[in-house]
């Protein structure tokens, strides 16, 4: 199903409000201060927020938006909703700029603001299944992307692999989902953890002939590498062995980066690579349409916020730690 903008959902505070809160609850409110499930009912009055309920079981309000990453923001719904939707289905990106444009805000900052909050709930949930459980191919390759800001250059030196931000990336080959991490060096000793923490023993380990990459192979089934200092793409007497999934994840990504995110500073690029990973992750191409992947990026603004402060001030406690 393609983008329908003219769904009531993105003009419509009412309809999008009840959008969200069937994602949100799928199988009945839920409480976030007590837990319990379809014990709540609608706050009446005419100064009542919207979408305002209040817990039968504790007596305290609440509403769909409390521990997500639309929280205490001053921003319509409907206008989550448009964002999510256009950052989900543009393939390369949309920058906080378009955003501005489009949805008629009163500053950049806003748009801004929004578009990172929207790239955390695009971001995975830290307990996620290691990748290649299935006994499947794995490939894994790092790039360089911009000028690292902490790292820059001496005074007239030329840029050396030193000054650029450096990331790592993980495609399963056969769930099509890619995992990207930004990292400090390319030292085995920095990317061996997270390989071992994100691929499952049982996989095939597909990478290029980088010596950094060789004892990590050792912990998996197989560990195919192809070499391409010479000129090796796929290997000859096995096919199988490649790494041009996560090459054309990052031809994504670069394209993406360079014609939209133009001015990413070091610091913000662990998010715009959440972004890239999962767009790439529920592409068209495994199955999931423009709607699901809006859908899918809205479920994940629930969970994301560490703590939720209660109006009080003085007790806070954790929804989920999804935040890693
Ligand atoms: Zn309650």
């Amino acid at each position: 199903m393609t983008a329908d903008l003219t769904d009531k959902i993105f003009s419509d505070e009412d309809a999008a409000w009840a959008h969200f809160e069937a994602i949100r609850w799928p199988d009945g409110r839920v409480c976030p201060h007590c837990g319990v499930i379809g014990q709540s009912e609608a706050s009446k009055g005419k100064t009542t927020r919207r979408g305002l309920y209040n817990c039968r079981a504790c007596d305290k309000p609440f509403t769909a938006t409390m521990g997500t990453v639309y929280e205490r923001s001053h921003i319509p719904m409907h206008k989550w909703l448009l964002a999510s939707h256009l950052m989900a289905a543009s393939k390369k990106g949309i920058s906080a700029h378009q955003l501005f444009r489009m949805l008629g805000f009163g500053s950049y900052r806003t748009a801004w603001f929004m578009a990172h909050r929207i790239r955390e709930a695009m971001r995975p949930a830290s307990d996620s299944e290691p990748m290649g459980g299935g006994g499947g191919p794995v490939e894994v390759d790092e790039t360089f992307i911009g000028r690292d800001i902490l790292n820059p250059p001496e005074p007239k030196a030329p840029v050396r692999i030193g000054n650029m931000n450096k990331v790592l990336s993980l495609v399963d080959r056969t769930s099509g989902e890619a995992r990207s991490f930004v990292i400090k060096d390319l030292k085995m000793t920095t990317i061996a953890p997270i390989i071992e923490k994100n691929i499952a023993r049982e996989a095939w380990l597909m990478t290029d002939e980088a010596a950094r990459y060789t004892g990590i192979g050792w912990n998996f089934v197989a560990h195919g590498v192809v070499n391409h200092s010479k000129g090796e793409y796929v290997m000859r007497v096995d096919n199988r062995v490649h790494t041009n999934t996560v090459e054309g994840f990052y031809s994504i990504f670069k394209r993406g980066m360079r014609g939209v995110y133009q001015h990413c500073a070091g610091r913000h690029l662990h998010r715009y690579v959440a972004e890239f990973d999962f767009r790439y992750s529920n592409r068209t191409a495994v199955g999931i349409d423009d709607k699901t992947r809006a859908a899918k990026a809205v479920a994940g603004a629930v969970g994301k916020r560490l703590t939720y402060r209660q109006p009080h001030g003085h007790r806070s406690f954790g929804l989920h730690a999804a935040q890693a």
